[in-house]
């Protein structure tokens, strides 16, 4: 039996699969640069294990107050040196990205403070966070002000307007990289640069916080090489490595990273406190893992780009742009689209692979959405998934892939899922 002959068994047929193959052929390069950022990257997560000299007793777990934790005080010596950042906080007890981003913001701000965005409306959840949506606890509640700064029409810094916006008491600033579910482009960690030193340049004490969420190894350098104070992500995204099954963390400076431990646990605590809970291996081995695992998706990414601008769809980044974050939007134009293209990312899965994804009400959505995920870690998005609102232009959200061969697999599931329902010919 040859791949072809198993993929067929698993449902995908001869002729998506050649498709499939011609596509590959045309992007050999492409992933050959994929794979180079992935070796630098893996040298500098091993070059920080081993200079903070990780050893078997890192990885025992701690319980209760979880004092004189070795393994989790070289955890975030180990994401610290990787990072390029004075201190890291990296926890369990950080529930996911929203969280650690809420941690970094309130940690920092104070009553009377304002917030700044200047790459316009922040991810959904930061909404809430923020108070743009009244929300209890939210910042404003506290006293904490906020103004936004949009992009330009072609998704540049609208840098007359930031230096209009910023004033006595613009106290942090927040960057997002990856554009989330926006149309506008994802930054690239050089632009997050100029953009920050332009922001210090106006008053240096700013402190500017990068939303990194779907960013880490995306680049051979983050935000925080080039002048961030804090960098913010999930663990159950790229840095997790697909193994941690929960967590989040805050990497930046000394100052900034001490705010956070006092927020995240209680005034006098710190950073002192805060069991392991046993999550160490998992969280080592992950961050291990994380660089070849993120140029597994995003060859996906690029993959399912080049597959479905070949058959005619938008497709967000586009087939040849350079990426900077795990995301691909497709615009598959009909509500039928996105079911399919969802049950074929599902169909792929190795967990929950016999489930059938359907469209529903969520809460806090103003239109039906689908979701597909069969993953190992609930709502791990580093794991193959997808979803989309049921809504014009009927765009689906593509990411993740713990192996480029299951991400390919996936897409190729969603591709013969479009053409059994008749919405596409090869
Ligand atoms: C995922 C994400 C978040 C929030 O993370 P959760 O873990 O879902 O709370 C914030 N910002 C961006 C850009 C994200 O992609």
């Amino acid at each position: 039996m040859d791949t072809k002959e198993i993929y067929a068994r698993m449902g995908i047929s001869p002729e998506v699969y050649e498709y499939g193959e011609k596509i590959i052929e045309k992007l050999l390069p492409r992933f050959d640069e994929i794979d180079r950022v992935a070796e630098f990257n893996q040298a500098k997560v091993l070059s920080a294990m081993q200079k903070n000299r990780v050893n078997a007793a890192h990885f025992a777990a701690t319980t209760g107050y979880g004092y004189n934790d070795g393994g989790r005080e070289t955890l975030e010596k180990v994401y610290a040196d990787t990072f390029h950042t004075e201190a890291a906080l990296v926890r369990p007890q950080i529930t996911c990205g929203t969280h650690a981003l809420a941690v970094a913001l309130s940690a920092n701000l104070r009553p009377g403070d304002e917030l700044l965005s200047p790459v316009g409306r922040p991810y959904d959840t930061l909404e809430e966070v923020i108070g743009i949506r009244d929300s209890i606890g939210s910042l404003k509640e506290y006293g904490v002000s906020y103004r936004q700064v949009d992009l330009l029409p072609d998704s540049s810094f609208d840098y007359d307007g930031i230096r209009a916006a910023i004033n006595e008491r613009t106290k942090l600033v927040t960057i997002q990289r990856s554009k989330g579910y926006q149309t506008r482009l994802t930054f690239s960690s050089e632009m997050i640069g100029e953009l920050i030193t332009f922001i210090k340049s106006i008053n240096p004490d700013i402190i500017c916080m990068v939303d990194n969420c779907y960013g880490e190894f995306v680049q051979t350098i983050e935000p925080s090489d080039l002048g961030a104070d804090m960098i913010v992500g999930s663990l159950i995204k790229n840095p997790g490595g697909g193994l941690a099954p929960i967590g989040g963390y805050i990497c930046g400076t000394a100052k900034c990273v001490e705010q956070c431990a006092y927020r995240l646990s209680a005034p006098g605590l710190g950073q002192e406190v805060g069991a392991n809970l046993g999550l160490l291996p998992s969280f080592f081995q992950g961050f291990f893992l994380a660089p070849t695992v993120t140029a597994g998706a995003l060859k996906g990414s690029v993959f399912a780009a080049n597959v479905y601008e070949s058959l005619g769809f938008k497709v967000v980044p586009n087939s040849t742009e350079p990426r900077y974050d795990i995301i691909q939007a497709v615009e598959l134009g009909s509500p039928e689209g996105v079911i399919a293209f969802c049950q074929g990312i599902q169909a792929a899965a190795p967990v929950d692979s016999y489930v059938t994804p359907v469209p529903w009400a969520m809460p806090g959505y103003d239109s039906e959405v689908i979701m597909a995920a069969g993953a190992f870690v609930q709502g791990s998005s580093i794991e193959l998934s997808a979803d989309g609102p049921i809504r014009p232009p009927y765009a689906v959200y593509f990411q993740g892939g713990l192996t480029w061969f299951h991400a390919k697999t996936g897409i190729l599931m969603s591709l013969q899922k479009m053409l059994d329902a008749g919405l596409v010919t090869l």
